[in-house]
């Protein structure tokens, strides 16, 4: 049996490798010229470690060193708005791993035959029947499987009536600092703008910054320094270390809900099927769960039980996923001082419980 896949980000290798285990004939056909990601941090949490686990890759991220779940919430100023018991976290859903992307994508490229890999190749339509039209032909296989992300050809080719990506109104920046101190992992609100800062193993500090922005604008380095200046330690001494080259910069967009993953011998998978806000780091991770599942549907079922079976246990849990992390995120670009003030003064009263409770269903899954 032989499966295409269009794309070749994280969740399209991980496709890769679940089919290649099975002992599927596969191809990867990637438009970029090489298979890799920007440089920039990604969590890993208990979930997507679980669905590594399932690959049999989830030693080898292990192995590089653990990290702590996230800390909480802060002020500006440094209070803290919301403060986890990460113990308590790591004991009841397991273990968080920070990587670079670019690590994770070797990963899980090397566990894929190189003869299997086609970079440099755009795909520019998918038929139902199986069919992919790219630069370099058309390849026909038993199944298709759409990892092509948030503006996926993909996606477009079989539903050309789904209205496509919404920019959500903030703009995210993404570095990896010099190695450094910091305490733990956390985020910081301000008034429609928020920081986070997550220690990698190797003592590089990966940060994200996101701020309420006009499509399109973009902003340097030195301005976000400024921006950030009179936030709370560590924060301007991560962006002064930063170089202007390892910031990069990307408009935020999630897609609305599909009706259905499966169109004929055709599955989309990770953001090509619910491009989600960053909110709660999930995007990556429920794609590892897509590809594990897919493959394991698929191989199981054959590919039309197989794809209706994947249809059925993943788009609930996706668009759950994306749901919470949609509403998880809105206080944080909040902007006017009365409803911030509110937000600042009732989050401290929630109890911590509650943090625990809205991402439990995302961190429970197992493969
Ligand atoms: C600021 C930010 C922080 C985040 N942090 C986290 C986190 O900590 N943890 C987490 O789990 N998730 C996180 N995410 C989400 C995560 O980055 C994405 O959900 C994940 O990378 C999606 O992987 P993918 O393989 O589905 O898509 P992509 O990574 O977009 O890969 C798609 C691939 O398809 C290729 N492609 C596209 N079109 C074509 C074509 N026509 N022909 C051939 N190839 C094509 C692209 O070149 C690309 O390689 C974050 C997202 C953002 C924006």
């Amino acid at each position: 049996m032989k499966v295409v896949i269009v794309g070749g980000g994280i969740g399209g290798l991980a496709a890769a490798v679940a089919f290649h285990q099975r002992g599927w004939q596969v191809e990867v056909l990637e438009r970029a010229p090489e298979f890799t990601e920007i440089g920039a941090g990604l969590s890993i949490q208990p979930n997507g470690l679980r669905a590594l686990d399932a690959l049999g890759l989830g030693d080898a991220l292990r192995s590089g060193g653990l990290a702590d779940p996230p800390a909480g919430i802060r002020r500006a100023d440094g209070t803290w708005l919301v403060r986890n018991d990460i113990t308590d976290l790591r004991r009841r859903f397991g273990e968080w791993v920070t990587v670079h992307r670019a690590a994770l994508v070797d990963l899980l490229r090397t566990a894929v035959p190189a003869r299997a890999l086609r970079p440099g190749t755009r795909v520019s339509h998918v038929r139902p029947d199986g069919t992919v039209h790219h630069d370099g032909g058309t390849t026909a296989a038993d199944l298709v499987v759409g990892a092509d992300g948030v503006h996926s050809v993909t996606r477009r080719s079989l539903w050309p009536q789904a209205p496509g990506p919404r920019y959500v109104g903030y703009s995210a920046w993404r570095l990896i600092a010099p190695p450094q101190h910091v305490e733990g992992s956390a985020e910081t609100w301000g008034r429609g703008e928020r920081f986070g800062h997550v220690p990698m193993p190797d003592g590089r500090v990966y940060c994200y910054l996101m701020a309420n922005a006009p499509i399109g604008s973009r902003v340097s380095l030195g301005e976000l320094r400024q921006r950030f200046a009179h936030w709370h330690d560590p924060i301007p001494a991560l962006l002064r270390s930063a170089r202007e080259e390892a910031v990069a910069q990307h408009d935020t967009y999630e897609l609305p809900k599909l009706r259905t993953y499966v169109s004929g011998n055709v599955a989309v998978l990770g953001d090509a099927a619910h491009a989600m806000t960053p909110n709660l780091g999930q995007g990556a991770c429920q794609a590892l769960e897509d590809a594990v599942t897919l493959a394991a549907a698929v191989d199981t079922l054959g590919v039309r039980a197989g794809l209706a079976e994947y249809d059925r246990v993943r788009r609930p849990r996706t668009q759950m996923i994306a749901r919470r992390s949609r509403q998880v995120g809105a206080p944080a670009h909040w902007s006017s001082p009365p409803l911030t003030a509110l937000r600042d003064a009732a989050l401290p009263l929630l109890p911590r419980a509650l943090f625990g409770r809205s991402v439990t269903a995302a961190y429970t899954w197992s493969a």
